[in-house]
């Protein structure tokens, strides 16, 4: 029998963050919860600890902590709140965690996934931002530490899952690869009409239930462009190796195309369960929880091109991607504020393009950001910029 695996869930109270306890919940011989955290969700994360009786728990401010740690006392349990400045790092580092799930939303999980991988960690990584703000520091320090970074958004999941195991034959093999895009739940909305766009609209998804930040990034389909850069990293390609189609069933999560026209895709119901338990477990494959797909009950698969009026923030991530390195990150920040703003209703739903494409306009990184610190800085200086956008255009 396999040693059990000990896990640390970065964002325990999301979307992702229950996904994967409910996967976790269905192995309990084969993995153990070693830590979780939450921003600010008290009264979840007591319910999560209380049932998987982590040794540690994080919270974003002392004040949530100090109420978590008083509500866990109340019911005897041996959970720790841990409250030092470094405690995500520290519970994504800690010498008896073999796993790390990072399932944070934003650049904020960019710090403790950077953790993991320097403690050489299984890191599985849903937490986009961190990949495209950290760039190349990210991959070095993944390749410099023995970190075994597995995907756990189900485009880049189901990339990986199509190339062979050995990663240093995807460059000689691989043509390209092929990102699936649902389109959001305005793919097929007048143009014209996007400004009046709600927040209750643009948060619902058509096929799966995810948390508001990402709700908001696929009706722009910035999660894309943001997905486009996460693929650049994970893979080690070129801007012009990756493309975009709409796939509104959702079926074919994404596809990889050979240097002989060979196209291999992965496939299933649409449930992120899928690419977590495949990240918890691989190479070897454990059950999800997921009902398999019924062939004979699919209407068809249907393709398109995204269309650049509709969607105007996909083509930044190619931009991004050729304009000097920090870029990327620059962007990230920008649509993060932008976002915020949005669902605040602070700002017009259109309007997130045109923060984040004046803010690209109006800072260029003058040097590639070589430390976290220099990263951070110009995450903090493109947030400034952003929020001065975010200003004028206010409602
Ligand atoms: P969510 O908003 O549902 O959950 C985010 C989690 O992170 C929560 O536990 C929250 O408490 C915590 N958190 C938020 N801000 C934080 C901060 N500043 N510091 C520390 N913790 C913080 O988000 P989600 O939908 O689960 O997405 C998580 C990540 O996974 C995102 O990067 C998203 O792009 C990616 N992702 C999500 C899905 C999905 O289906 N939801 C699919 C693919 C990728
Ligand atoms: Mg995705």
């Amino acid at each position: 029998m396999k040693p059990v695996q000990h896990i640390t869930v970065l964002g325990a109270t999301g979307s992702i963050g229950t996904s994967t306890l409910d996967v976790l919940r269905r192995h309990p011989q084969q993995f153990s919860v070693f830590a979780l955290s939450a921003a600010t969700q008290v009264d979840a994360l007591l319910a999560q600890c209380l049932e998987f009786a982590p040794r540690y728990a994080v919270m974003s401010s002392a004040a949530h902590a100090q109420q978590l740690a008083q509500r866990l006392r109340e019911h005897s349990s041996p959970t720790q709140v841990l409250q030092e400045a470094d405690a995500l790092e520290q519970i994504a580092a800690h010498p008896e965690v073999d796993t790390v799930m990072g399932a944070i939303v934003g650049a904020a999980g960019l710090a403790p996934c950077l953790a993991a991988a320097r403690a050489g960690k299984r890191l599985l990584l849903a937490n986009k931002e961190a990949l495209v703000v950290g760039g190349a520091l990210f991959m070095q320090a993944v390749q410099d530490n023995g970190c075994t970074l597995i995907p756990i958004d189900s485009e880049h999941s189901a990339i990986f899952q199509c190339l062979p195991e050995d990663a240093s034959t995807w460059g000689q093999r691989l043509h390209s690869v092929i990102l699936t895009a649902s389109g959001g739940p305005f793919r097929q909305r007048d143009p014209h009409t996007l400004a009046q766009v709600t927040v209750a609209e643009a948060c619902k998804h058509p096929n799966f239930s995810m948390g508001r930040k990402i709700s908001v990034d696929s009706a722009t389909m910035m999660n894309k462009a943001l997905e486009v850069i996460e693929a650049r990293w994970l893979f080690h390609l070129q801007p012009e190796q990756i493309r975009v189609v709409i796939h509104p069933e959702q079926i074919i999560h994404s596809m990889v195309q050979m240097r002989d026209s060979s196209v291999l895709a992965q496939l299933g119901t649409p449930d992120m369960r899928v690419p977590i338990a495949c990240g918890l477990s691989w190479p070897e494959r454990i059950a999800s929880g997921v009902a398999p797909l019924d062939f004979t009950q699919l209407a068809g698969l249907s393709f398109e091109e995204a269309d650049a009026q509709r969607f105007p923030g996909l083509h930044l991530s190619w931009q991004a991607l050729r304009a000097p390195e920090g870029t990327t990150a620059i962007l990230n920040a920008a649509n993060e504020i932008a976002v915020a703003a949005f669902l605040e209703e602070r700002l017009r739903f259109d309007r997130i393009h045109a923060v984040n494409l004046a803010t690209l306009e109006q800072l260029i990184p003058d040097e590639k950001p070589a430390s976290v610190p220099a990263l951070m800085a110009l995450d903090a200086q493109a947030r400034q910029v952003a929020q001065t956008m975010v200003q004028r255009w206010s409602l």
